[in-house]
């Protein structure tokens, strides 16, 4: 189960932001450091996985809905193509532990990486 993290807080309503998309069980909202024309963060709502491969392994539909969430921006927001990262591990990059996608799209610099 993840801790109590930012994301958890921005899920829950505690703590607002632009939503971006919305699902029963996802929501999308813009990066407070975009590092792209286009770069939103997607999220499940439950805090309860941290990461990506654990988000795999307990709920790939949930996964899944998160993808088609991204695809869905891109295609409003940009031209529906995106590149879609997945830091996952603090020596991956990954600040924040509640699994998220960061969905970047138009002008993507040289090749830039989240986080790296
Ligand atoms: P990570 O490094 O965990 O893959 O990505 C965390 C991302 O969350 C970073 O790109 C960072 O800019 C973003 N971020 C951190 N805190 C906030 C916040 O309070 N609001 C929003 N919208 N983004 C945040």
């Amino acid at each position: 189960m993840a801790q109590d993290t930012i994301f958890g807080k921005i899920a829950s309503g505690e703590i607002p932001v632009e939503i971006l998309a919305e699902t029963d069980r996802v929501i999308a909202f813009p990066d407070i450091a975009p590092q792209a024309a286009m770069h939103i963060l997607v999220i499940p709502k439950t805090a309860e996985y941290e990461n990506v491969a654990e988000l795999a392994a307990g709920d790939p539909e949930l996964l899944a809905e998160m993808i088609t969430v991204a695809k869905r921006l891109a295609d409003e927001r940009s031209n529906g193509e995106f590149r879609i990262i997945f830091n996952n591990g603090a020596s991956a990059g990954q600040t924040v532990f509640h699994v998220h996608a960061h969905v970047l799209a138009g002008d993507l610099g040289e090749g830039s990486l989240v986080g790296a």
